[in-house]
Parts: structure tokens; sequence; C-alpha cells
């Protein structure tokens, strides 16, 4: 396990270090959505423009802990080009991800998100790590 653990902690900390869609949209089609998490200081601004039901940009800003940055990068580069539907079955299974669930769907390639399931282990940083997929899901709702 000490060996995965050091694979996941690397790939948490490359998303913190060289984070995926940072930065602001330009274009004024976009949702706006601004979430903080007041127990570690986490904030997080995230746009998203949507259009017939698909994701097609996506961009974040903020600043944090590793967890939430690297959650809000990871969380970015799945859904970028992904339908609203698909993105937010993306969150519910990170949701579950967070409450220690097992994934049962062999077919389900998580990608990078994977490395954040041993946050479930932590009460105190899962905030940290569902705060943009928070922001995601009440982005979809309004766009
Ligand atoms: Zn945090």
């Amino acid at each position: 396990m000490s060996s995965l653990d050091d694979l996941y902690r690397r790939v948490i900390m490359d998303h913190y270090q060289n984070p995926r869609n940072r930065g602001e949209l330009q274009d004024d089609g976009s949702v706006t959505i601004n979430l903080n998490n007041p127990t570690c200081g986490d904030r997080i601004q995230l746009q998203m423009k949507v259009e017939n039901g698909k994701i097609e940009d996506v961009k974040f800003m903020g600043e944090g802990c590793s967890i939430s940055m690297s959650s809000a990068s990871m969380m970015t580069q799945a859904v970028k080009g992904a339908t609203v539907e698909e993105a937010l079955k993306l969150a519910d299974i990170f949701s579950g991800l967070m409450k220690g669930e097992e994934i049962d769907d062999d077919d389900l390639d998580l990608g990078d998100i994977e490395a954040l399931q041993g946050v479930a282990k932590f009460p105190a940083r899962i905030k940290c790590a569902t705060l943009a997929w928070k922001a995601l899901q009440q982005g979809a709702n309004q766009a």
C-alpha cells in the first residue's frame, strides 16, 4: 500500500504544482461559482461554459491547500468536454469515494481522481477535496 500511497501523493502534488485549466474564461456566456471552505481556508472560483448540455470549457482560480487545489485541477480535467449529465454522475461517484464507498464499476476509469481516494480516511480534509465538485454541481444547475 505504501508505494501506492507514494504514487497518489505524487499525482496530487503534480496537480497542485501544475494545475490544469487554471485561469479565467473570457467568454461572457459562462457561469461563475465562488465557494469557500472556512475550516481550511480554501477558496475557489469555478467558471463553466455550457453549450447544448456539454461543458465546452471550464477554468478555476483560487487558493488553498494541496488537496483542494489538486482536486479542482483533476475535476476540471475530468469534466472538460463531458456532458453536464456525465459530469454530475462523476460528482456523485466522487462524493461516494469520499464516503469510503467502493467503486464497483470496472469500466469506469477515474484517472488521476483515484489519487484522492485516500482522503476519505481523513474526515477533516474531505471538505477540501469536495469543494471543487460542489462548485461543479452548483454551476451545472445554473447553466
Ligand atoms: Zn483544504
